[in-house]
């Protein structure tokens, strides 16, 4: 698909970020190209029109700018994954190991039903611990996650 060269190009590489020896891959540049967000959100609402998704669920706070449009289009509510203590209402919490430490992610009790089908977003997939963590705070609530959808892939890291 030669949208895929269009997108990739304009994902900036940022050394030392956020610190010594890292290599951060900023998504922002993306945003500052219309036509090459939208060929970002097409290709993913093309994937998941039509496929009875009717959570999309957005991991705070990448998957907050690309979950809300793929939402809109395919016709799904948005049920954002936050960070501990910022989601006003009673939560239910799914805690996951990072390479130094944990961390956690938390979802409003009654945003999803049981036997929702669910599509996670985020920006990212390094590891895919934060992946696997929303997949099991979605799951502890009784919806089926069809597929996680994640605009760049670190490739060197194949536990995922
Ligand atoms: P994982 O849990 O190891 O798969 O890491 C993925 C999470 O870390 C996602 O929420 C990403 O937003 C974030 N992340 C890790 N590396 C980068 C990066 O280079 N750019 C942007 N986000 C990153």
């Amino acid at each position: 698909d030669p949208r895929i060269n269009s997108i990739r190009t304009k994902i900036r590489l940022v050394p030392n970020f956020p610190k010594q020896g890292i290599d951060f891959l900023d998504i922002t540049t993306l945003l500052l190209d219309p036509k090459a967000f939208k060929n970002t959100i097409d290709m993913f609402v093309e994937r998941y029109k039509n496929k009875n998704i009717s959570v999309v669920a957005g991991i705070e706070a990448r998957g907050f700018i690309f979950g809300p449009p793929i939402a809109l289009a395919i016709g799904a509510k948005f049920v954002p994954l936050r960070k501990p203590r910022k989601l006003p209402g009673e939560v239910i919490s799914e805690e996951y190991t990072l390479e130094y430490g944990s961390d956690c992610l938390e979802m409003h009790l009654g945003a999803v039903q049981r036997g929702e089908c669910a599509l996670v977003v985020d920006d990212l997939v390094a590891t895919g611990g934060t992946l696997c963590a929303a997949m099991n705070l979605l799951e502890r609530a009784g919806a089926e996650v069809v597929e996680c959808a994640c605009v760049i892939e670190l490739p060197a890291l194949k536990d995922r």
